[in-house]
């Protein structure tokens, strides 16, 4: 951390908001730190001014409301993992949870984090699209909610102003008969950051697709939604040849991957064409 930064460990929510009156782009939200202390370390990132609210209580929890599952900010993924409420409402968030890192980073990495760093590998993100999410933010001038796919504007870059904290995330209730997918591809079975991450969330009756999301991670500047697939898909009774199809066209149109230290972007295509294929097949048309 940069020797002048200052830091405030509030206790209370209050005290949070308070501690950001007057933020600026050099004052930072700390939560588990697994992101921002890597940073830090590297001085890639040199704070200003440190809000640490890790010990903010009111921004944890998971709870069920009229409109859907309300998930804390610092809520961690070996909380999510534990949630009989989560497996219930966001099953493939439980499981997304469980690939991020290891058990260590599992039980500081916080939802709230995983949106905050905008990252395009973040592991929770492409779930959060897929089941339309939305973040709810609030600051001593009030508070307000915005879909997840509107709460991410660029490369590392959110529409959170800097007096804002992320206070929690609501997942909507979903509709019944849905059928959801999430899919990690890295390096490594385990423990390791995304080259291709995708979460898929589907509806059809009598064969015929009623709704259809589909979100992926690291195949552009940010988490994207497949707009190509759904366009594709939606309200017909597809066979494997479409689910090739609408695969391929996203694989293609949708995504804008770039050659870096973990992949190309051919491979990414690639995976994220043959991911989608096999979880529409699973999920639509009961190929395991
Ligand atoms: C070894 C290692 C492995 C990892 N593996 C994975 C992986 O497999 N998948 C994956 O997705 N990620 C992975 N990560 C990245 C990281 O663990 C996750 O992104 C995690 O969810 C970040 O949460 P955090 O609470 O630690 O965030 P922090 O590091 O505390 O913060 C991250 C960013 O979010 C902002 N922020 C945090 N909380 C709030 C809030 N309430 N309001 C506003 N802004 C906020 C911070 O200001 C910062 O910009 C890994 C990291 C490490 C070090």
């Amino acid at each position: 951390m940069s020797p002048a930064a200052t830091v405030s460990s509030p206790r209370t929510l209050a005290g949070a908001l308070d501690a950001l009156v007057g933020a600026t782009e050099a004052t930072l939200i700390l939560a588990g730190g697994t992101d921002l202390m890597v940073e830090f370390q590297t001085g890639r990132t040199r704070p200003g001014h440190v809000v640490d609210v890790w010990r903010v209580d009111e921004l944890r929890g998971i709870r069920a409301e009229p409109a859907g599952l309300r998930i804390g900010a610092l809520t961690t993924c070996t909380e999510l993992r534990a949630s009989a409420l989560a497996q219930e409402h966001a099953d493939i968030l439980v499981i997304a949870a469980d690939e991020v890192g290891a058990e260590q980073i599992q039980a500081r990495a916080t939802i709230g984090g995983n949106l905050g760093t905008a990252s395009p590998a973040a592991d929770l993100t492409p779930v959060l699209f897929a089941l339309e999410a939305e973040v709810r933010l609030v600051s001593k001038a009030g508070a307000r909610s915005l879909p997840v796919t509107e709460f991410l504007t660029g490369y590392r870059k959110t529409a959170r102003r800097p007096e804002e904290l992320i206070e929690s995330i609501l997942v909507p209730t979903r509709a019944p008969g849905e059928r959801r997918g999430f899919r990690k591809v890295g390096t490594r079975r385990a423990q390791s950051i995304s080259k291709v991450v995708v979460a898929v969330a589907v509806t059809a009756l009598d064969g015929v697709i009623r709704t259809l999301r589909a979100s992926a991670g690291s195949v552009a500047e940010r988490t994207i939604l497949l707009p190509s697939l759904e366009r594709e898909l939606a309200g017909k009774a597809p066979d494997a040849a479409a689910l090739d199809r609408a695969a391929r066209r996203a694989a293609t149109a949708d995504c804008a991957p770039i050659d870096d230290v973990r992949s190309t972007a051919r491979y990414r295509r690639e995976v994220l064409r043959r991911i989608l294929r096999t979880l529409l097949a699973e999920l639509l048309l009961d190929e395991t």
